[in-house]
């Protein structure tokens, strides 16, 4: 190390008083000195790489790395979702364009307001109402939200969903349900708090402005989500 150190200070002081016109010597010594500098920085870099503290780190989002989301997500499998049936899905085949929201009331499921098995029993609820009543291939939502702000996975958004009206209504619409009766009551502010956490995340996941987020009752001739949930959203996308 000192052996190099001295070559070093050697070779800047000779290219100090070598004269300007000795090109070749002086590019010569000038590649050790880069050669040098090049082995100190392999060095300085292989150090580095033993030291985790020396790296910069990388932002880490980890339990939900998965979904892409920031939010925690209840996948299938937590809430014992049944499996879909492929043959009747259609895969979105692009990128999404609109977000539409629900209230779960058009479905007739309860209001729930408590435990997580209360909820994800309401959700397979609303799966086996598409499933087995409506003969669709999965549950038509891709994300709900219970009282408690949980969300919860629905279809996947591999698939096209089922939830806005006719295909064309449905097509690239990302379709995100709130458990409850919105005409009657107001949701609570730890689903109001996931909701808008799940929209900013989709939205900027999916590049959708707060203009492309929509009330079924935008798409079809129905009073979903209710008027208080409705008021929200309307709130949410500024309109
Ligand atoms: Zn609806």
């Amino acid at each position: 190390m000192l052996a190099a150190r001295i070559t070093q200070l050697l070779g800047v002081s000779l290219l100090l008083i070598l004269p300007s016109g000795c090109a070749g010597t002086k590019s010569s010594l000038r590649s050790d000195l880069e050669r040098q500098d090049v082995r100190n920085a392999e060095r300085l870099s292989a150090k580095r790489q033993q030291s985790p503290r020396a790296l910069p780190r990388a932002p880490q989002k980890p339990a939900q790395a998965a979904t892409g989301l920031s939010q925690k997500v209840y996948r299938r499998s937590e809430w014992k979702a049944r499996s879909h049936n492929a043959k009747k899905l259609d895969v979105v085949g692009g990128t999404w364009e609109k977000i539409t929201v629900h209230h779960s009331d058009e479905v007739g499921t309860l209001v729930f307001n408590g435990s997580f098995s209360e909820s994800a029993q309401a959700v397979r609820s609303i799966q086996r109402h598409h499933l087995d009543g409506n003969g669709w291939g999965d549950i038509g939502y891709h994300y709900l939200i219970d009282a408690r702000g949980r969300i919860f996975e629905g279809r996947e958004i591999r698939w096209q969903g089922a939830h806005a009206g006719d295909s064309r209504k449905n097509r690239r619409n990302l379709g995100v349900c709130l458990l409850g009766d919105f005409n009657h009551g107001v949701p609570t502010a730890e689903s109001r708090v996931a909701l808008r956490g799940l929209l900013d995340d989709l939205r900027e996941v999916h590049r959708l402005p707060r203009s492309k987020v929509y009330l079924h009752s935008d798409l079809s001739n129905t009073e979903c989500p209710g008027r208080h949930l409705s008021a929200w959203v309307r709130s949410y996308r500024g309109s």
